[in-house]
């Protein structure tokens, strides 16, 4: 169960002007993508939407780490093999996550594969990874281990265990390209929604943000706070829907590149960024830098803001642009 979730609290099916709103979903990468734009006529908005499936079909077959033909499994596959030639989007999105991994020491880090392959295969197999696998996968991480080659745009993974996961990053990413079609198409008013990495584009006519509720399931899906998003991003992350377990203990799908453990010093974490993309890596790292993590990111960027729920769920603290009720 999601510790807590995002709701989006205002959508009203008015018209304005010319513009009417549209909505439509699709499953993608295991999550729905829920689209809300205001647009001219239903044809353009279902254009719009169709492009939208396209992308993210072209985004799952470069970086899936689900199906053995994407450009990232055949990286995976040569690992300390040799180098394998990549799309330029490829490289590009390798390039931006390894910048991140240096803005967040480290703790976002998409070399993480092994470690977290060790962490499903033994909890699967009901126990915990052994001292001396943690070692050898950490031996396998680190995001100086990625040697890319610009000129002949290749990649090659220094090392034979080395495995990459863009799990922390792809749905974010997605949703700022779903984004940009629509801008493309001279749409500027609407929200994206894809599993829960969320992007606000201009509110509806008359309105100054789109409201978005953060939500903790169980207890009547309380509302904990509101968020009034315009040209935002905001990720949640944490043990919810996707979590290892071994003797009813659960552990986050959040590792620590550092020690190669599941995150434990929060819960959950809301970040919201001027992108969707930046939103989904910062709810990662601060999941395992805690609060620490949130205080040196808006000290360096004052419009990042987060909403960190510590060990024990109730104690909440807000940082940066996330105003606390
Ligand atoms: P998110 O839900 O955005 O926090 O992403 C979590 C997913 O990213 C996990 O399911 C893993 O696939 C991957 N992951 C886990 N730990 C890390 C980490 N420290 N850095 C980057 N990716 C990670
Ligand atoms: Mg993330």
């Amino acid at each position: 169960m999601r510790l807590l979730a995002l709701l989006i609290l205002f959508f009203c099916s008015c018209s304005h002007g010319t513009e009417n709103l549209y909505e439509r979903s699709f499953y993608s990468m295991g999550s729905t993508v829920e689209l809300k734009f205001y647009s001219p006529s239903e044809e353009l908005f279902h254009r719009i939407v169709d492009a939208c499936v396209e992308r993210t079909r072209e985004i799952d077959w470069l970086f899936s780490n689900y199906r053995d033909d994407s450009i990232l499994a055949q990286v995976n596959r040569n690992a300390g093999v040799t180098p394998v030639p990549v799309p330029g989007e490829f490289l590009r999105l390798v390039r931006t996550s390894i910048r991140y991994s240096e803005l967040t020491e480290g703790a976002f880090d998409i070399t993480i594969g092994s470690l977290f392959e060790l962490w499903r295969a033994e909890t699967k197999a009901g126990r915990l990874p052994a001292r001396s696998r943690i070692r050898d996968a950490l031996g396998c991480t680190g995001f100086q281990k990625i040697k890319i080659d610009e000129v002949k745009s290749q990649v090659l993974l220094d090392g034979d265990c080395v495995r990459l996961d863009f799990g922390a990053i792809g749905k974010g990413y997605a949703v700022d390209e779903m984004v940009k079609i629509a801008r493309e198409n001279g749409i500027s008013r609407g929200l994206v929604n894809f599993g829960g990495n969320i992007y606000a584009m201009d509110p509806p006519a008359g309105r100054k943000s789109w409201d978005v509720g953060v939500r903790k399931p169980g207890s009547g899906n309380k509302i904990i706070s509101k968020l009034d998003l315009m040209r935002k991003g905001v990720a949640t992350s944490g043990d919810y829907e996707r979590y290892f377990e071994h003797e009813g203990k659960r552990y986050s799908h959040i590792i620590n590149p550092k020690t190669g453990w599941p995150a434990e010093d929060v819960t959950s974490v809301v970040a919201v960024s001027k992108s969707a993309t930046e939103a989904d890596v910062f709810s990662t790292a601060v999941s395992v830098l805690g609060s620490r993590g949130a205080k040196m990111f808006v000290r360096k960027d004052k419009s990042l803001g987060f909403l960190v729920v510590g060990k024990n769920g109730e104690e909440r603290s807000c940082f940066g642009s996330y105003k606390c009720p």
